[in-house]
């Protein structure tokens, strides 16, 4: 067995050990094997990595400018593009995500952190015109605080990267806790803060094999915002605790998203778009095009289409180039995908393509799947499968696309597919979901904010105005005139 790839906590700008001295092992999905031991953080790792941040907020770095937070900024999106294809290797080794996607991924986190950069030293407050002349009002923007960063297996970086370039623009120190099914990356990643010279503690990671360490964290009294990605039931846990500290949180949760697709629509495009919303990344993301809304007259002739690429679609190797979907990223979500898929045929779902393990490659290969003859009540339209499942649902006229495409609990994105300008624009803006593309899909940046509507989550990452999440406003009021106030008065 090759030697396993040793990883630390990152507290205070040093690798530690757990307190106990614990490890666990991260398992490569694709091959089967452990290739990394990792620090198995506890409660009271947790509490030293919130006071690393917290000591880092009263020190230095609470000194910094924001002239001097965007050059420390530009330089770790620099050491992030050098390290690109160590990262990669990382997050394909800890989650069998695709090299080449992953090494596109790694080296465009640099364009967040230069666009927050850009931002950091534009952090303004403004004065405020004052109820009578003897008072000057002003408002600063000041860093939240301490911020506690918990993020999913599936992209660990990208999803810890829209936290963390707000959060230092803004000033704030992070506590980062990744997933227990890919950490490793994380821990890494952390390290290169240090090499682009922020001071310790303004990026902490702890890692553990335990949600209760995630738990412990999003409750923990010395933190101030808590910025989560992961499933909507443990969204709900994390706004709990959030909740008893009075903390205000960014959930970015699941989503169900459809993809409706018109008669009049470029039915070639639409099926590449489907295909990538749903197969890219094994369908493991959470803005996964999952339902497919078509018109009844084309359902035929679309699902023809994908269900010929579905056959083609290059499964293996995640670092072999010509790989386009690996397995799925870890044994208890491969389970819930076999788990959907048997529910699925059990409720009379007809299998255009897949529908199965891959027999052929074996481990955690699924094939990729879509499915027709379900309604708007199967378990598999109605829930997040996060696996390469598409369900396929027809429509009659556009009141009833619309109906469809929001029968859902979700909110994350959706997408129209139409030449019609006006029915484009009209059914983008009746869609209930932060994210609507018009004949494109899975298409994300630094600027465009990103979130979901309903069970998809509360605020908005990315973009100019996701700055604010990481701030708090103070009003400074100044007496100008010198004399003095009737005490028994207000204003
Ligand atoms: P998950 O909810 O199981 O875990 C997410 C993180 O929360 C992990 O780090 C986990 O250890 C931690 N955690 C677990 N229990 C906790 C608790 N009680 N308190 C605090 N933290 C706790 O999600 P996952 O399975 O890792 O990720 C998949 C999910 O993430 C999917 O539902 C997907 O849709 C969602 N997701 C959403 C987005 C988005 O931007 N909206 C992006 C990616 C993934």
């Amino acid at each position: 067995m090759a030697e396993l790839e040793r990883f630390k906590l990152v507290i205070g700008g040093k690798p530690v050990d757990a307190t106990s001295g614990a490890t666990f092992r991260s398992v490569n999905p694709y091959t089967g094997q452990a290739w990394a031991e990792l620090a198995d953080a506890a409660p009271v790792d947790v509490d030293a990595a919130v006071a690393a941040a917290r000591s880092a907020l009263t020190g230095e770095w609470g000194a910094t400018t924001g002239f001097a937070r965007a050059r420390l900024m530009r330089r770790a999106a620099e050491v992030i593009a050098g390290n690109a294809e160590r990262l990669a290797r990382l997050e394909v080794s800890d989650s069998g995500k695709l090299y080449r996607e992953m090494i596109g991924q790694m080296t465009g986190l640099s364009s967040w952190f230069h666009y927050y950069a850009g931002l950091a030293d534009k952090v303004e407050g403004r004065q405020i015109p004052a109820p009578n002349p003897d008072y000057l009002v002003y408002t600063r923007k000041e860093p939240i605080g301490v911020v506690a960063a918990i993020t999913p297996w599936n992209s660990p970086l990208l999803l810890l990267t829209w936290k963390l370039a707000p959060a230092l623009a803004a000033g704030c120190t992070v506590v980062v806790k990744p997933s227990e099914h890919a950490p490793a990356s994380t821990v890494a990643f952390a390290e290169l803060f240090d090499q682009a010279g922020f001071p310790p503690g303004v990026v902490n990671v702890v890692t553990s094999q335990d949600p209760q360490v995630g738990a412990a964290l999003a409750g923990h009294p010395g933190v101030d915002k808590v910025a989560f990605t992961g499933s909507t039931a443990t969204g709900r846990r994390v706004a709990h605790a959030a909740a008893d500290n009075l903390n205000p949180v960014t959930l970015e949760l699941g989503g169900k998203s459809p993809q409706i697709v018109f008669a009049d629509a470029d039915l070639a495009a639409a099926a590449n778009g489907v295909v990538a919303g749903v197969f890219a990344a094994t369908g493991q993301t959470c803005m996964a095009g999952s339902r497919l809304v078509v018109h009844e007259s084309v359902h035929d002739e679309l699902v023809r289409l994908v269900a010929d690429r579905a056959a083609t679609i290059a499964l293996g190797d995640p670092m072999d180039p010509g790989t386009e979907m690996g397995p799925v990223a870890n044994a208890p979500q491969y389970a819930k995908v076999m788990h959907y898929l048997k529910t699925a045929q059990e409720e009379g779902a007809t299998i255009a393509y897949g529908g199965a393990a891959d027999a052929g490659l074996g481990g955690l290969f699924v094939k990729p799947t879509v499915l027709t003859g379900v309604g708007p009540e199967s378990t598999v339209v109605r829930e997040e499968v996060f696996g390469p499942v598409l369900s396929t649902l027809t429509f009659h006229d556009e009141d009833e696309a619309v109906e469809l495409a929001n029968d859902t609990a979700f909110g994350l994105a959706g997408a129209v597919w139409t030449k019609d300008v006006h029915r484009a624009h009209r059914v983008a803006a009746r869609v209930r979901a932060g994210t609507v593309w018009i004949n494109a899909y899975r298409v994300v940046a630094p600027s465009v904010p990103f979130g979901g509507y309903g069970q998809s989550g509360i605020g908005r990452e990315n973009g100019v105005d996701a700055i604010e999440a990481y701030t708090q406003t103070k009003s400074v009021w100044v007496e100008l005139s010198g004399g003095t106030r009737d005490p028994f008065t207000l204003g």
